[in-house]
């Protein structure tokens, strides 16, 4: 059988290719032989054929992460040299870094440039830090006389489910093997069934890197009634790590309850930009268009509410509008394209419904409909709302589209009560340069994640992660780890 990657090479990356599960360390077709239809959303044309999950197979999936966790060498070695793999990869995440942005770029319509230096340059990056930080990690020890320590170390879970979403397909994916590889787990990965790509990708690149068989599995097809709910219900996986819709989160509670799993969930958003009267518009402005635009709004950090104090809102609305004017919408292996396609057409059908509802509740500044020029891909153009009633669905809902509502607001009091009046809670960017108030207002503000005068950057050491309906528990440096591990303490006393 081709490997995936070879496919890619041979074919010029634009004919129908085929993409299999990988359990055992292997390729492998469905036991039933079916499979679905992977669409490149820029063209509407079929770009796999991707085989069809079940219940067997991830259950064939699971088996074989179990024997590699009690069998296999993978737990057992020295964390160093778990360490050494995963750094491995990372390495050749980056040798191959141009066909996977391309398959990343084919799979979800996002723009080449981005994919390229976002999602696959962080993806190289996960596995390299968790390679660097898993082994820094000190364990505790208390003592509690002359004669007697307490030691408090982590152990692996066993077998580990990661289900991941489709915006950031192998970013997100990594953010989770990486770790959960680095605490000796094993792990079956189910991809969003629209961006099945780099996964299968990834999984060809763990065999080159030397990860043993077993060890990394994925399992391809859908959520509800199909591989994702059969690992959420599986009594031999101890843990799931999910990264999707807030509804999702919810039903994978309810299933997982029967066997009790530790989980990890990163939800929805529906994020905000806040800029005041003393903001440095300079920076403020082009931040604040790029966090609601970038991968075409399908970012659960999106800055997908834009408030700006009203005395400075004729003058921010006009400048934000002037900038989406300039964003090059088009075809998304062009490397000076900037906004591509949704990543579906269901999804863009969504994100057109409330373009409806915003042309008749308040005013289109820009854009509001499909973008005429690629009538066969799902593009929408970038869009900016303004005097929407304060309950408007798009000022509490997620879109997960290129569509802004710009909001004035007087006092401190009121934006944060409208910042806070959805119900998301995952991250807001503000823009003042009062450092008293930016420190009152990131207090108020009820999210996971508030950025002063920046918008996503990261530190990937520090706490990742929503409140409310946006997740959780949080990912990132040792609250990762602690996910993916199981602490245990062992009480010595000492005979002198
Ligand atoms: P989704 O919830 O529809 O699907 C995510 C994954 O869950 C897919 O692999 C899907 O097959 C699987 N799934 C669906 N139903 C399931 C079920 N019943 N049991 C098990 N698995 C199931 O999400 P999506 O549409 O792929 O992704 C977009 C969403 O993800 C947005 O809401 C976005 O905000 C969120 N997201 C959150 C973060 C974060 O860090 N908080 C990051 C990225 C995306």
């Amino acid at each position: 059988m081709p490997t995936p990657m070879s496919q890619l090479d041979e074919t010029g990356r634009e004919t129908r290719t085929t993409l299999h599960h990988f359990i055992d360390g292997a390729f492998q077709p469905s036991l039933s032989g079916e499979t679905f239809e992977d669409i490149n959303p820029a063209t509407g044309k079929v770009l796999a054929d991707v085989a069809l999950g079940t219940a067997e197979e991830t259950s064939l999936a699971v088996a074989a992460a179990k024997k590699a966790f009690e069998d296999g060498p993978w737990p057992r070695m020295p964390l160093v040299e778990r360490c050494r793999i995963l750094r491995r990869i990372g390495d050749l995440i980056l040798e191959k870094k141009d066909l996977l942005a391309r398959a990343e770029t084919l799979d979800t319509g996002k723009p080449i440039t981005e994919s390229l230096e976002g999602d696959i340059t962080r993806s190289a990056s996960n596995f390299h830090f968790f390679a660097d930080y898993a082994p820094s990690l000190s364990e505790d020890c208390f003592t509690t006389g002359p004669d007697e320590r307490h030691f408090a170390f982590r152990e692996p879970l066993g077998v580990v489910g990661l289900i991941t979403p489709w915006n950031l397909p192998l970013y997100l994916a990594t953010w989770k093997i990486a770790p959960c590889l680095a605490m000796g787990n094993t792990c079956v990965l189910k991809p969003a069934e629209w961006t099945p790509y780099t996964a299968t990708l990834l999984a060809e690149i763990t065999a080159e890197a030397g990860l043993p068989p077993g060890v990394f599995n994925v399992v391809h097809g859908f959520g509800a009634n199909g591989a994702g709910e059969t690992l959420t219900r599986h009594p031999e996986v101890k843990a799931i790590s999910f990264t999707g819709e807030t509804s999702t989160g919810k039903a994978i509670m309810a299933a997982a309850s029967g066997t009790l799993k530790k989980l990890s969930f990163e939800l929805g958003g529906k994020g905000a930009t806040l800029i005041f009267d003393d903001a440095r518009l300079d920076e403020a402005i082009p931040t604040a268009v790029r966090a609601a635009y970038r991968n075409q709004g399908q970012i659960c950090l999106a800055g997908s509410r834009l408030f700006v104090h009203r005395s400075c809102f004729d003058e921010v609305l006009a400048r934000v509008v002037s900038q989406v004017q300039q964003i090059r919408v088009g075809d998304p292996l062009d490397p000076q394209t900037q906004m591509g396609a949704l990543v579906s057409r269901e999804h863009c059908e969504k994100v057109e419904s409330y373009l409806a509802i915003g042309l008749a509740e308040g005013q289109c500044v820009i854009g509001g409909k499909r973008h005429a020029a690629y009538p066969d891909g799902y593009f929408i153009e970038p869009t900016v709302f303004a005097n929407l009633p304060e309950h408007s669905r798009l000022h509490a809902e997620e879109i997960f589209g290129p569509v802004l509502p710009v909001i004035p607001f007087e006092t401190e009091d009121e934006v944060i009560r409208m910042v806070n009046s959805t119900p998301y809670g995952l991250s807001a960017s503000l823009w003042s340069q009062d450092v008293d108030r930016c420190h009152r207002v990131s207090k108020g503000i009820q999210a996971g994640m508030v950025w002063v005068n920046c918008w996503f950057a990261r530190d990937l050491r520090t706490p990742f992660g929503g409140r409310k309906m946006s997740g959780i528990g949080r990912e990132g440096g040792r609250y990762s780890l602690d996910f993916f591990s199981e602490m245990k303490t062992v009480s010595y006393r000492y005979h002198q």
